[in-house]
């Protein structure tokens, strides 16, 4: 049985916090609201706890979880040999959306880290888990909400459809905030390594660091045999069931250039009789609609975080709209914008990255 608990985000009612703490204290399970999407949470100091995380989601057991802290001491008792620059980046950033990897201690167990000799770590900037790791004076280890596979959840009903009757309790604390995951960052290496794109920007981390970031093509959402066989590459990873298709193109500031490939695209999947839909910004939404094609908005191209806000949702929609095939437009990669190609990159099954209209 999941027990459903409703918590006010921003001012959570302790009686019900410590219910929830109580039931993670004895070894259970509890989905929750955080600023980025919604996590799965056990107990960081409990494997057995940590072990059901893994097989409920159907997660790999070589994929390791992020532990989330309520302050700067937890934070010490998972890590050792932590550089300055985490310490510059902690100072500015948290409570919030970035974690860190660094080189852990000997109290994270193996099975959080999956072997690697380092942890990810971060403060969530939402008063519910911080309110609840705190009322739990540990680290709760938590990886996205989701069975793996799908896209991370961003409200309650997404955390019910996945996990409903497989936990112990969800606790419904509304629409989460930034709605695609933490940015994530390795500082054991010189320069530091970003690993996943989120709501702290690259721009922001080398403003606070000083230091230039190191962006493997995987932080892209590419990888190297995909970089060699773009486009039109398999992948499988926040995916909707309904096939997806990704215009990347430089449109150079002129909407209608981007707007006509993607009608060139749609126009050939439906005169071979296939039923289309198309993901794209507000600013391009009436090119699609006049010629008939289902819309989804993302929201403006002058405002990546409401693109990114809705993302995940969106994408969940897709397989309730009827279509065959859907053709997302591709974003500029500046600020949010590098997160939000990451994952649509990893969500299409078919990326078509066009250099000329
Ligand atoms: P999720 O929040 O569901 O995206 O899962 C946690 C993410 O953190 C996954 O992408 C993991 O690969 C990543 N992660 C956790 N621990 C580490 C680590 N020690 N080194 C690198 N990545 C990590
Ligand atoms: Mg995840």
């Amino acid at each position: 049985m999941t027990k459903l608990v409703r918590l006010d985000a921003l001012r959570p009612d302790r009686t019900l916090v410590e219910e929830v703490a109580s039931i993670l204290r004895g070894g259970g399970l509890c989905a929750f609201p955080t600023e980025t999407v919604y996590g799965l949470g056990a107990d960081g100091y409990n494997p057995d706890a940590v072990v059901k995380i893994f097989n409920i989601k159907r997660r790999p057991p070589d994929n390791p979880l992020i532990m989330h802290v309520s302050s700067e001491e937890m934070f010490e008792d998972l890590t050792s040999d932590v550089p300055e620059i985490a310490y510059r980046l902690i100072s500015l950033t948290w409570p919030g959306p970035l974690t860190l990897v660094v080189t852990k201690s000997e109290r994270v167990p193996k099975e959080v880290s999956a072997g690697l000799p380092t942890v990810a770590v971060r403060c969530p900037g939402h008063p519910i888990p911080l309110e609840l790791i705190n009322v739990l004076g540990r680290p709760i280890a938590a990886p996205s909400a989701n069975i793996s596979g799908k896209p991370s959840p961003t409200n309650v009903n997404h955390v019910i459809e996945d996990l409903m009757g497989l936990v112990d309790v969800i606790v419904d604390g509304g629409e989460t905030f930034f709605g695609v995951e933490s940015t994530i960052v390795d500082v054991t290496t010189d320069p530091p390594t970003l690993l996943r794109p989120g709501p702290i920007s690259v721009e922001d981390l080398i403003r606070i660091t000083g230091t230039e970031v190191r962006i493997p093509p995987f932080a892209k959402g590419l990888s190297e045999s995909d970089l060699a066989l773009s486009p039109g590459v398999k992948y499988r990873h926040y995916s909707p069931n309904t096939t997806l298709y990704l215009i990347e193109l430089d449109y150079y500031g002129d909407i209608s250039r981007l707007a006509n490939a993607v009608l060139r695209y749609a126009d050939e999947f439906a005169s071979n009789g296939l039923r289309v839909a198309v993901i794209c910004s507000s600013e391009t939404a009436e090119f699609y609609r006049v010629r008939g094609y289902d819309v989804v908005v993302l929201g403006s191209r002058n405002n990546l975080f409401e693109v990114a806000h809705n993302l995940f949702k969106v994408l969940r929609l897709c397989d309730s709209l009827g279509v065959h095939i859907a053709i997302a437009e591709g974003f500029n990669e500046v600020g949010l914008g590098l997160a939000i190609m990451n994952r649509l990159r990893k969500a299409a099954r078919y990326r078509l990255t066009l250099t000329s209209p």
